[in-house]
């Protein structure tokens, strides 16, 4: 019987590469896509995840929302701390992929999945708390627990990679990097100014290659 798997799809170039790695690697598996939904997310984000998961052939894309988590960061109160003060990035969320993972657990047990896959490469480990190798392995001891004699684990093939490597992996994949995203802004078009459309450039610039992506501007450093 073939493998089931579920990758957990956001538009960005790693979970892209995480999927036409699951393609190359595990051809004969049945493969389905998972976006999750949430409110710091674009449209352009939106739109490529479903562009990449019909270019890749997939059983099915499938899409959950958490409205709650902007629900919460709405709620006006004492309490709130400010993550940025103490040194994560802002687009950090508490304990985002302990959810995110949960969420996609829950997925794959309801398609009989044996496994799912995420993108995230080894400098995604350095800057958040809750990825990493050992984050993923307590993570898959508490899949055990939580579902008994159902046989679920939860990967990360790209954990050992740069930025860079990923990109050029990309590259020896035949990704089409023109539907991926990267930008943290909430349009349809790159924004060519935040964060992510910077490391988005370098990654190209340093690989040698043409950039495909449309910028709304570009800042000239
Ligand atoms: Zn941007």
């Amino acid at each position: 019987m073939s493998e089931r798997i579920l990758v957990l799809l956001s538009g960005g170039i790693d979970s892209a590469v995480a999927l036409w790695l699951v393609r190359r690697e595990i051809p004969a598996s049945k493969v389905y896509t998972l976006t999750i939904d949430y409110h710091r997310r674009s449209r352009g984000e939106d739109e490529c995840a479903a562009r990449l998961a019909a270019k890749a052939g997939v059983s099915s894309h499938l899409k959950i929302s958490l409205p709650f988590l902007k629900d919460l960061e709405d709620q006006p109160g004492e309490a709130a701390v400010s993550y940025r003060d103490i040194g994560f990035p802002p687009v950090f969320i508490p304990v985002r992929n302990l959810v995110f993972y949960s969420c996609a657990a829950h997925v794959a047990f309801s398609i009989n999945a044996d496994k799912i896959v995420v993108g995230h490469n080894g400098e995604d480990a350095g800057r958040f708390p809750d990825v990493g190798t050992d984050f993923i392995k307590r993570f898959n001891e508490l899949l055990r627990e939580s579902l008994p004699g159902y046989k679920l684990t939860l990967e990360a093939p790209l954990l050992s990679h740069s930025k860079r490597d990923v990109a050029r992996l990309a590259l020896t994949l035949g990704v089409p990097l023109e539907d991926t995203w990267s930008c943290w802004g909430p349009g349809t078009i790159h924004c060519g100014r935040c964060e992510g459309c910077q490391s988005r450039r370098n990654v190209f610039r340093e690989l040698g290659v043409e950039d495909p992506t449309t910028y709304e501007r570009i800042n000239i450093a």
